[in-house]
């Protein structure tokens, strides 16, 4: 079978705890393909993914995220990103089975524990070989990329210091170094990168994106990501946790904590009364403000540790999530006396899988 793989790392995967995100770089047709044979198989990849269909019910192409003509081992070309839940693997393998994939690729590149989980499934079902890269140099590489081509990659908050008022604004991430990178997935791995080839992991949580989606749906009932932010949207933490001013009556004056700062999450909910009050939406609210708050606290004191002022978030909790992107913002102004900054991405979750396509 024809291999075009091996001059062409057309595809990336980042199989993750919870999601598995791809990537695909299609060349712009001005670069003839070297044979009649491998503009077939170029047809046929292209039309396989840039279908939604091709990728069953729970698969989505980001179309909003594509980055056209950018240039990728010296060739001109579209990137398309695709995410679809990990738990539907198998599923996903089989439609690749049976739209014939296993005539058109032999490697793609791979990253994410379930390129190490998922390996022999590849292998047997699509007769597909992993290319593995390690997460976060895959994730750092991407990154740095889509920064370059990408002109409005980056972008911090405006007015962070008062949520209500916070909007985005481009920020010049040209000189990057040194940044803390905060990656939000199932888990949380914070980095210090201090150069290209000079990172190290300096800290972690297991309080992540997959403790608030699961700790959402056992409180709230809820079934989707979507659904949580959208119940956290319109619901108030303060229901359910115990603020300074519950305990103070007001600020405490004496170490500077305002009356608004929550001292306790999920603080009120032992009292049988509070918990027949508070809605579906307030729980899932107070998860959200618990969950965010954890984390940004844990970065901002690693970028103390390191002294380091730029804090990057990415990672897919912060897909469709203006409030924990806000809050974060806040978090960092606020306990920092405006020295640190936080950053966000706009391709988010997708660095990882750029990244495996840049290292080959
Ligand atoms: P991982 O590599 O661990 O899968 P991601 O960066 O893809 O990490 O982020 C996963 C997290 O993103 C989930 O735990 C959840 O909080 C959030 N998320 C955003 N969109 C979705 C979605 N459509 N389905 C599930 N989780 C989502």
């Amino acid at each position: 079978r024809n291999d075009i793989s091996s001059t062409l790392p057309a595809i990336g995967v980042d199989v993750g705890g919870t999601l598995t995100k791809l990537v695909y770089f299609e060349p712009n047709d001005e670069d003839e393909p070297a044979s009649e044979v491998e503009a077939r198989v170029l047809k046929n990849i292209r039309r396989y993914l840039t279908k939604n269909s091709a990728y069953g019910k729970t698969g989505h192409r980001d179309i909003h995220l594509q980055m056209d003509n950018v240039e990728i081992h010296n060739k001109k070309g579209t990137l398309h990103f695709i995410r679809f839940p990990t738990a539907e693997m198998g599923s996903f393998l089989q439609l690749a089975k049976s739209k014939g994939m296993a005539k058109l690729l032999t490697t793609v590149c791979a990253t994410g524990g379930g390129a190490f989980k998922f390996e022999e499934e590849f292998k047997r079902e699509v007769n597909i070989r992993l290319k593995k890269f390690d997460e976060l140099d895959a994730l750092i590489k991407g990154i740095l990329y889509a920064d370059t081509q990408c002109k409005t990659e980056c972008y911090y908050y405006e007015n962070a210091s008062d949520i209500s008022l916070s909007q985005k604004a481009r920020f010049d991430f040209s000189q990057p170094y040194p940044f803390i990178l905060v990656n939000i997935g199932s888990g949380v791995s914070i980095l210090a990168v201090r150069g290209a080839n000079d990172y190290k992991r300096i800290s972690g949580t297991s309080l992540g994106g997959g403790t608030f989606l699961g700790l959402c749906s056992l409180l709230t009932g809820c079934t989707t990501f979507e659904e949580a932010i959208q119940l956290a949207t319109k619901g108030d933490h303060t229901k359910v946790d115990k603020l300074v001013r519950d305990i103070y009556g007001g600020d405490y004056e004496r170490f500077g904590l305002p009356g608004s700062l929550v001292a306790s999450s999920f603080g009120q909910m032992n009292s049988k009364e509070r918990r027949v009050s508070v809605t579906r939406e307030d729980l899932a609210n107070a998860t959200l403000v618990t969950i965010t708050n954890n984390i940004g606290l844990i970065a901002r004191m690693c970028a103390v540790n390191e002294k380091i002022d730029k804090v990057v978030f990415v990672g897919n909790f912060l897909r469709v999530n203006p409030i924990s992107m806000k809050l974060l913002a806040f978090a960092m102004d606020y306990w920092s006396d405006h020295t640190l900054k936080a950053l966000f991405l706009e391709h988010e979750g997708y660095f990882g899988c750029l990244g495996t396509i840049l290292l080959t």
